[in-house]
């Protein structure tokens, strides 16, 4: 336990985007598991490798939630810290065309985020704030407006304490700076966070892992089991300290390749662009991450813009025919059916099925970078369940919403501060 320790939180229920959320009544511990699928969690219930989470199941709560379309990183991170979808905060996945200047840009900060995180909020109202992220791109998004303890595991070595609230973070974990692609970022993170807890003691901490190993490993592979057991230990250690913990994911991960372990893709600007005439379509991908070299930039997921005069009608019926396609829908309906913002989407949307992923022309992705393992991701919608656990039991409201309401990631911390007794 703590000891000595005393919340900083004042009695004052925080408002932000339309939700109310009530200050922690004891420190409380968010952690974003970076597509951590369901079948993780099942696979590690069922061969003991998660016994914290295991024990949720009699101790708290366990459920499956939806999370925000598309199923990638930044979007359902800014979702869960915000607590609103993505046609409230705004922020629709790693790469978007800017519609005005043609421009394809990527999300590395803030000025796209049309709202308020929720940490941000409990920071200005008093309340001791922590972030800790594995990938330093997430951050400016994450502790944005707030104050406290803010860094990456990605920069554990930059840290100083006028920007990042701590310093001396190696010294703290016990190790130094793990390598940008690697377990250890992750598992940094969660290190990280118990060193700080017991420490530090603040009141809201948010922990944001990355999914190097998810990409990389199925359920019941020995890597992605050792992986999961280390979670499990950190979550058991912030239980421990008296924390309450709620866990959920960005979004779920598939295998995408077929038997022989090709990778089974469709390139949709060259087959658009093939079959309409060259420069008819721009195919963005916003799974696209510079950073990442794990899944060649190809996820479920894709936007279609289309050159003035061209024939969406037409497009999106041949995109339809297309082998691995399970849905295409126009700007409208993918908006109003996956709360997204209208002005940051694409002419139509294509999502790939569970075993199939869609790009934009061969040329821009690498798949070398496989080197040879299967390609797992993620983007479309069989991606989009997650974990959702607390530590402890809902109380009588919250069970019942739980029965009676659809579950989304982003109501994760909702369920922390007001759910749970
Ligand atoms: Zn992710």
């Amino acid at each position: 336990m703590l000891g000595q320790k005393t919340l900083t939180a004042t009695a004052a229920i925080v408002e932000v985007n339309g939700r109310s959320y009530a200050p922690p009544k004891r420190p409380t511990v968010i952690i974003v598991v970076d597509g951590f699928d369901p079948a993780y969690l099942q696979h590690g219930f069922d061969n003991g490798t998660l016994p914290t989470m295991k024990s949720f199941e009699e101790t708290g709560f366990v459920a499956v939630a939806d999370c925000s379309i598309p199923s990638t990183t930044n979007t359902n991170n800014t979702s869960i810290v915000t607590g609103v979808p993505p046609a409230v905060h705004g922020i629709n996945g790693n790469y978007y065309l800017d519609a005005e200047t043609g421009k394809e840009i990527m999300i590395t900060d803030a000025s796209l985020l049309r709202c308020e995180p929720i940490l941000g909020a409990f920071s200005r109202a008093g309340v001791q704030t922590a972030v800790v992220t594995a990938k330093d791109k997430l951050l400016k998004v994450l502790a944005y407006g707030m104050a406290g303890i803010q860094f990456s595991s990605e920069h554990a070595h930059k840290t100083n304490l006028a920007k990042n609230g701590i310093d001396n973070v190696e010294a703290l974990v016990g190790r130094g700076q793990p390598d940008q692609y690697s377990a250890d970022l992750s598992l940094f993170v969660l290190d990280a966070g118990v060193k700080i807890l017991s420490r530090f003691g603040p009141d809201l901490m948010y922990l944001s892992t990355s999914d190097y190993v998810q990409h990389k490993h199925a359920p019941g592979e020995p890597e992605a089991d050792i992986y999961h057991h280390a979670v499990d230990t950190a979550v058991g250690k912030l239980v421990k300290l008296g924390a309450t913990v709620a866990i959920t994911a960005d979004h779920g991960m598939n295998d995408k390749s077929a038997a022989d372990g090709t990778p089974n893709v469709v390139y949709l600007e060259d087959e658009l662009n093939a079959r309409f005439g060259a420069g008819s379509v721009r195919v963005i991908c916003p799974i696209a991450d510079p950073f990442v070299r794990h899944h060649g930039a190809l996820g479920s997921f894709v936007r279609v813009y289309l050159r003035e005069g061209k024939d969406g009608g037409a497009m999106r019926a041949f995109t339809r025919t297309l082998p691995g396609i399970e849905l295409v829908l126009d700007k409208e309906q993918a908006c109003r059916q996956y709360d997204l913002p209208v002005d940051r989407e694409g002419d139509f949307v294509v999502f790939a099925d569970r075993t199939t992923v869609v790009g934009a022309r061969r040329e821009e992705h690498d798949l070398s970078q496989l080197a040879g393992q299967r390609l797992r991701s993620h983007g479309g919608l069989a991606e989009q369940k997650v974990p959702f656990l607390l530590s402890r039991p809902l109380n009588a409201q919250y069970s019942l919403r739980a029965k009676t309401k659809a579950l989304h990631n982003y109501d994760i911390f909702d369920f922390a501060l007001n759910g749970v007794t």
